[in-house]
């Protein structure tokens, strides 16, 4: 870890050490045993030591491990769920999963889902913003296809769509949509050999034209960023999760877990005079400024 890192860990600790004194973690768990609400928890690719204590932590605190499915179902009124459901979700097929997350996941038989990049895992792994550096190099960041394969196997496994080429689907055209959604869902299918339908926004960016091509390829779930619990009855295609980031300490990723982390982060940024971190990197429906925020974003990576 880099100095820069190490002291923005120090800072955000503090941080997290207000939030959890000031009882407001302890109210947004209570607010997660409430009736009619699911946890979505998203991560990229946490450390090993930081995924297993939030594991620990959910379950010490009698959190249940729910599957995409689970959540489909009781999202149309087919299921209930016990009180403290959470489904944990991965974006973009990071090969530390492997590593770090996937082996305790079947160990502990927590049902997980791998939101896949397709055209990336089938061609040089490497995402889009790592080109950035030069693309210099030439270690893959995603799964190879046979590891896919043999991990899509395992039945705490669900694999969803997260696009042909991570590219944001907001703002695309039609037959764009339809070739990200498509083509996406047929290589994974074929990989996996089970239905793919469920499906996360790249950047967690999406408009609400993609609505009719994602029905119409049978996906029941679209996931995004946005800082909430999952509510009963929500629009199955904008079920929001909150995001738990890479390398950060475990108090901030249990800020993290029960959702007050970005809002309090968003204040402070506010307070420092600053644009908060959600518009400048968006999370709920993009507006036409958004994409080409990220646009702008998008180039400078690339
Ligand atoms: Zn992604």
């Amino acid at each position: 870890m880099d100095v820069y890192s190490l002291a923005r860990n120090c800072v955000c600790w503090i941080l997290a050490l207000g939030l959890m004194a000031s009882g407001r973690v302890r109210r947004a768990r209570k607010q997660a045993f409430t009736s009619g609400v699911v946890t979505a928890i998203y991560f990229h690719k946490p450390n090993g030591r930081l995924f297993a204590r939030c594991v620990e932590w959910l379950e010490k605190h009698g959190y249940t491990f729910i599957s995409a499915n689970d959540l489909v179902e009781w999202l149309r009124c087919e299921k209930s769920l016990p009180p403290g459901a959470v489904w944990l979700s991965f974006d973009d097929g990071c090969r530390q999963l492997l590593r770090d997350v996937l082996p305790l996941a079947r160990d502990r038989k927590i049902p997980v889902t791998l939101f896949i990049p397709s055209g990336i895992i089938a061609g040089d792994g490497l995402l889009p913003w790592f080109h950035a550096n030069g693309g210099e190099s030439n270690t893959r960041h995603t799964f190879r296809v046979d590891e896919l394969q043999e991990v899509a196997a395992w039945p705490e496994v669900t694999i969803g769509s997260h696009t042909v080429n991570h590219t944001i689907t907001a703002g695309l055209a039609q037959d764009e949509l339809r070739f990200e959604f498509g083509e996406s869902k047929r290589a994974l299918e074929s990989w996996s050999h089970t239905g793919v339908t469920c499906f996360a926004y790249p950047v967690g960016m999406f408009d609400g034209a993609e609505r009719p091509a994602l029905a119409d390829f049978g996906y029941g779930l679209a996931a995004t960023t946005e800082n909430a619990l999952v509510t009963r009855g929500l629009d199955p295609y904008r079920v929001p999760r909150f995001s738990v980031a890479d390398e950060i300490s475990f108090l901030e990723a249990i800020c993290n877990m029960v959702g007050v982390w970005r809002p309090a982060l968003d204040r402070l940024t506010q307070l420092l005079g600053r644009r908060p971190t959600s518009t400048v990197w968006p999370h709920q429906i993009a507006t036409r400024h958004d994409i080409r925020e990220q646009t702008k974003v998008g180039r400078m990576l690339a």
